[in-house]
């Protein structure tokens, strides 16, 4: 029971990595919160997680800072505290330079990069009066190297990165940790819209010639909330079967 009642919100959860990750930690003693956008989807993701554990869920777009007041307001009326955030929800909407508009760039910059300001700007007062917290930001590995067809994804995702070692140097001193950690390909919703070829060539490119799971990102998730990551600061995790080395 590593996370044994510590209450950790995660966005995006009502599918893919936020889920695994919402099991996992669950499976070791968590109060889990859960948030996504659409409700019925989140009701239904809840109702599948119960069976883990105490979860929450919450109707919650990252890019509305009051939906996200909300959400915490809540939190802490019910456990009167924040132990851990988990950055997760995540888009993406690809096309080449030459082709994406300026709106693609902005909803995934939107979504992805102020979506994680947005949370983690909402979450970190309650960690700072509780003299404790772990945010966790999930990047990728295209916000490591970039990405062919992804110009706003990778700005999004480096930028993330930008902010979790500025965190790091912020909020250290208040026994705030903050890690990202950066996925590979996972086979997900958001990886089965990608042609099957590019994601051959990915498996092919990795030294362990395979994708991830949801799972494999979890357990990450789970180091970096537990006390055995407690000197673990400002880092990124790369969990991507050495695909970036
Ligand atoms: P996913 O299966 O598409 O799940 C993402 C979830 O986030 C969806 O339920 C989505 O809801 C939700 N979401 C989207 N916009 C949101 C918003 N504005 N507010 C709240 N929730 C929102 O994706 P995933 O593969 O699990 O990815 C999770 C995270 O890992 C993302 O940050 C992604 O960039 C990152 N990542 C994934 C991979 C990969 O290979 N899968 C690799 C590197 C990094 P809707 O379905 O309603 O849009």
């Amino acid at each position: 029971m590593r996370l044994k009642n510590k209450v950790c919100i995660i966005t995006g959860a009502a599918r893919g990595i936020g889920k695994a990750t919402a099991i996992k930690f669950l499976g070791n003693g968590a109060k889990a919160v859960i948030c996504d956008l659409d409700d019925a989807f989140v009701q239904s993701a809840v109702k599948d997680l119960s069976e883990y554990g105490e979860v929450t869920g919450f109707a919650v777009d990252v890019t509305k800072p009051d939906n996200i007041r909300y959400m915490v307001t809540e939190v802490l009326k019910k456990y009167g505290r924040i132990d851990v955030l988990v950055n997760n929800a995540g888009i993406t909407s690809d096309a080449q330079l030459v082709k994406m508009t300026s709106e693609q760039f902005d909803r995934v910059i939107d979504v992805n990069h102020k979506g994680t300001f947005n949370c983690t700007k909402e979450v970190v007062t309650a960690m700072i009066q509780n003299g404790a917290g772990k945010i966790i930001n999930i990047s990728s590995v295209v916000g490591i190297s970039g990405n062919f067809g992804q110009t706003n994804y990778a700005a999004s995702k480096f930028g993330v990165i930008g902010m979790t070692k500025t965190w790091a140097k912020e909020l250290g001193r208040k026994n705030i940790n903050v890690n990202a950690v950066a996925p590979g390909f996972i086979l997900t919703e958001m990886t089965m819209k990608m042609p099957d070829n590019v994601l051959d060539m990915m498996k092919e490119k990795s030294p362990l010639k395979k994708l991830g799971t949801p799972e494999d990102v979890a357990n990450a998730c789970l180091f970096l909330a537990s006390e055995e990551s407690d000197f673990v600061h400002g880092a990124v995790i790369s969990v991507d079967g050495g695909l970036v080395i």
